[in-house]
């Protein structure tokens, strides 16, 4: 049978994975890495690049780079890099493409069949739009799986055996989920989730950048608008620094020019690890508001949660640890990698839905984070007055399911009836997210009062399909809410999986090359005058083996250059601690 991959499409990094004889394995990128920088990038040239190359592109070339995309996916947000347009759908179905394709290299046959992940707190809107990447990208989407759930599985994989009850804590780059999941039985049951879209590590980052700003006289964003390289050249280093002080006390961040150059006279600025808790503990404080829910949503105390698991990049910040260990009275576990777990738990649920052998006696259930109901109209006295919020699923029921509620019509002789399906916890739907609405017509004119039964059905992927009933004539409309103002639409989809056969993009055996050349041109910005005739010189005779397409010289002026990167990369030492610390 075909393989099917798990993958984590995450805000700022992605993985792939397997579920091998021995339990899952995370499948190698075409750089050797575990990890893939969900960056998109386009060159001069108008070839398309993805992941470490197009993240070294984006710290000069801002402009033709996009990140960050999966917090805008299911929006209206086109993002132009270079003479190209893209929606945040096709960034991340370029990112999915090229996983696929590691995939593919790596099992040396065609990979078409993916479970990928998404934030629980995820809305239907987002959800579509992850279908949609899937889509774009080639992928049959099997299983659209909830990321802490996805964590939870990696962990119960190993440990079905002994029951308890966990919470999974995942502060990624860019979202915040929180999930309570009991282990009973070989069962591994998610109770709760809740969480925000918008809270993560790149706040961090983003916020670090400021305050140094800030210490300098300027503004954020204005020198976003006036000087973006600047921008980006230091919420680079701030990103290193922000890393750095994972393990030390204190770290230097070196303040780019506005042209995002660093002259003889560049500022240096160290920051404490104190001062970087200061800053972010505003931010960090909004994490407990979905715990608090999630806990009341299973009704457990804080003490009855048996192990708090982390996850996501952003869990290795001492304070995030020390908030988690404050608020439940214990250390949080981390013993599978927090970058990792995600793919690793996808791949467990792609053997699932495949059903290896290794996962056949694993059961998983999972919830809907959020309400989901339909506007009503209320009474008051003798007025009528609609924009209220009636539920049909309530929040954290276990999925699948199917819940029907009556409905019936106001005045005399109504033969028709909106109805407004909305997504949220506000008693009003202003406050809600509107996902779909459609007419029920064919009510039998009649007294005030004729039914109309209105079935939700919300599948494993977290997908709603509306079912109205006209009690009367048994008439039904059905429908599954795909349309809306936002996001993409069928034919929207279709089109961009032709155009994503129309763009250039070099081919896999390539990507080691195009890195290197992005990164030794960033390099060179930095370097004294000695050293960059020397980088120079050796970016020549690269450029010149790859012209002349001879292995051999290919490989000696590429082994050339990544040792001169290695030794003179000044922001190469600190990638090299963040992976020591996994
Ligand atoms: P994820 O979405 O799980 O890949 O998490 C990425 C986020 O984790 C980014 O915002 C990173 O800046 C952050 N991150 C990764 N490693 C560290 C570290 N050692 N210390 C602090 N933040 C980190």
């Amino acid at each position: 049978m075909d393989p099917i991959i798990g993958i984590d499409l995450g805000t700022t990094n992605s993985a792939a994975a397997h579920l091998g004889p021995d339990g899952p394995e995370i499948i190698p990128n075409a750089l050797g890495g575990r990890l893939t920088p969900s960056v998109v990038g386009v060159d001069d040239a108008g070839t398309v690049l993805v992941g470490a190359a197009a993240k070294e592109l984006q710290v000069l070339r801002p402009d033709r780079c996009a990140a960050l995309f999966k917090r805008h996916m299911g929006t209206d947000r086109r993002y132009e890099l270079g003479k190209k347009t893209f929606t945040p759908e096709e960034l991340s179905g370029l990112v999915l493409r090229s996983l696929k394709d590691d995939a593919e290299a790596f099992f040396k046959r065609p990979v078409t069949r993916a479970v990928i992940t998404c934030p629980a707190y995820f809305n239907d809107r987002q959800r579509k739009a992850t279908l949609a990447a899937g889509r774009i990208a080639g992928l049959t989407v099997e299983r659209i799986l909830n990321e802490p759930t996805a964590a939870a599985i990696a962990y119960g994989f190993h440990e079905t055996r002994t029951d308890r009850t966990f919470l999974v804590f995942d502060l990624g780059g860019g979202t915040f989920d929180v999930s309570v999941v009991q282990v009973f039985d070989g069962t591994l049951e998610v109770r709760a989730s809740a969480g925000e879209t918008s809270l993560g590590g790149e706040d961090f980052t983003r916020t670090m950048a400021a305050r140094v700003l800030e210490g300098l006289g300027q503004s954020f964003e204005r020198a976003e608008a006036v000087t973006p390289l600047l921008v980006s050249r230091l919420v680079q280093q701030c990103e290193l620094a922000k890393r750095r002080l994972s393990k030390d006390d204190a770290a230097a961040v070196r303040v780019p020019d506005a042209a995002g150059e660093y002259g003889a006279k560049a500022a240096e600025v160290t920051i404490t690890r104190q001062q970087l808790e200061g800053w972010v503990n505003p931010t960090l404080a909004r994490c407990e508001l979905p715990i608090r829910r999630a806990l009341a949503d299973t009704r457990l105390a804080r003490d009855q949660i048996d192990e708090v698991i982390l996850v996501g990049g952003a869990t290795r910040m001492p304070v995030v640890v020390r908030l988690v260990a404050d608020l439940f009275g214990k250390p949080p576990q981390g013993r599978l990698n927090p970058d990792e777990v995600v793919a690793l738990g996808a791949a467990v649920q792609a053997g699932l839905v495949g059903r290896a052998g290794a996962v056949d006696d694993l059961v998983v259930t999972d919830v809907s984070p959020f309400t989901l109901g339909v506007e009503v109209s209320k009474r008051f006295g003798g007025d009528f007055q609609d924009g209220y919020f009636d539920p049909v699923i309530d929040r954290n029921t276990t999925i699948p399911t199917s819940r029907v509620k009556r409905y019936s019509t106001l005045h005399p002789n109504q033969t028709i009836i909106s109805l407004k399906v909305y997504q949220g916890e506000s008693r009003r739907v202003g406050e809600n997210l509107l996902l779909g609405e459609f007419d029920v017509k064919g009510i039998p004119p009649g007294p005030v009062g004729q039914g109309v039964d209105v079935r939700f059905t919300y599948d494993l992927n977290g997908v709603l399909e509306v079912e109205a009933t006209v009690v009367a004539t048994k008439q039904k409309v059905t429908h599954v809410i795909t349309k809306h103002a936002q996001g993409l639409n069928e034919q929207q989809v279709r089109a961009a999986v032709r155009a994503m056969e129309t763009l250039k993009s070099h081919p896999r055996e390539d990507a080691e090359n195009r890195f290197l050349l992005a990164r030794a041109e960033r390099v060179f910005k930095e370097l004294p005058a000695d050293l960059r005739r020397l980088l120079s010189e050796l970016l020549d005779g690269f450029e010149a083996a790859l012209e002349s397409q001879e292995p051999a010289a290919i490989e000696a002026n590429r082994e050339g250059l990544r040792q001169f990167l290695s030794r003179h990369d000044p922001d190469h030492e600190a990638e090299g601690d963040a992976e020591d610390a996994e």
